[in-house]
């Protein structure tokens, strides 16, 4: 006979398997990773972790942006984070240092997460691409959609409740739409059941700073619904 509370916790087991199984349909993965000795509460703790994806990818050559790369960027932060920061590509500084978000960009960044809050390590910052376009321009179309799966991955570790887009290419490649920056932000977008906000990239704010509260709106808006996340 099985006890009210081990029954309780049995339905709260199937039920965190059951949302798992079904963020990896929307997010389009055919491939589930469980340890065939764990409990279904189990089945996160058995999925690859981000260091075994890391060794996976760290040497891509999927795209010819391998070739003129300093560094593979991967992504930096708490593995377990609630909040995911995606940005477009790594810079020059990024490319350099191996990491996201450095140099002043990366700084505004830190002040902006300070200002709710927030530091850089209780977060997860990545970018769509994982190496820098020669001389920081655009990624192309071609690239994001090769690279994009390498994101999709992360996200499907890392299991965030809410994503922030950094910037208008991060945003329409999540959101696969060409809407401008201005429809995008100041509201809730829907990601494969993941909470998505959009807002300035830093690195826009450090030439137009007048968009500085609109980012400032935006970021508001994404603490509360943090804070709503219980
Ligand atoms: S940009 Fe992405 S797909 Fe292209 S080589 Fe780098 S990691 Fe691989």
């Amino acid at each position: 006979m099985v006890s009210d509370d081990r029954y309780e916790k049995m339905i709260e087991a199937f039920a965190l398997a059951k949302n798992f199984l079904k963020q990896q349909v929307d997010l389009g993965f055919d491939e589930v990773y469980i340890n065939k000795k764990s409990s279904p509460k189990k089945v996160f703790k058995a999925a690859k972790t981000l260091n075994d994806f890391f060794q996976e990818i760290k040497d891509c050559k999927k795209c010819h942006l391998y070739k003129t790369r300093t560094n593979f960027v991967f992504g930096m932060g708490n593995p377990n984070a609630k909040i995911m920061f995606v940005g477009e590509a790594p810079g020059r500084e990024e490319d350099l240092q191996g990491e996201p978000f450095v140099g002043k960009a990366g700084q505004l960044l830190d002040k902006i997460l300070a200002a709710i809050n927030f530091r850089r390590e209780e977060v997860y910052i990545a970018n769509i691409l994982k190496c820098r376009p020669p001389e920081n321009r655009d990624p192309l179309p071609d690239e994001i959609q090769t690279c994009e799966p390498h994101l999709l991955e992360q996200i499907r570790i890392i299991q965030p409740k809410i994503i922030c887009a950094l910037g208008r290419i991060a945003a329409q490649a999540l959101l696969k739409t060409k809407l401008p920056l201005g429809q995008l932000r100041g509201k809730i977008h829907d990601y494969h059941g993941i909470k998505l906000l959009v807002t300035y990239h830093p690195a826009a704010l450090l030439r137009y700073p007048q968009y500085k509260r609109a980012t400032w709106e935006d970021v508001k808006l994404l603490k509360r619904e943090y804070d709503n996340l219980g």
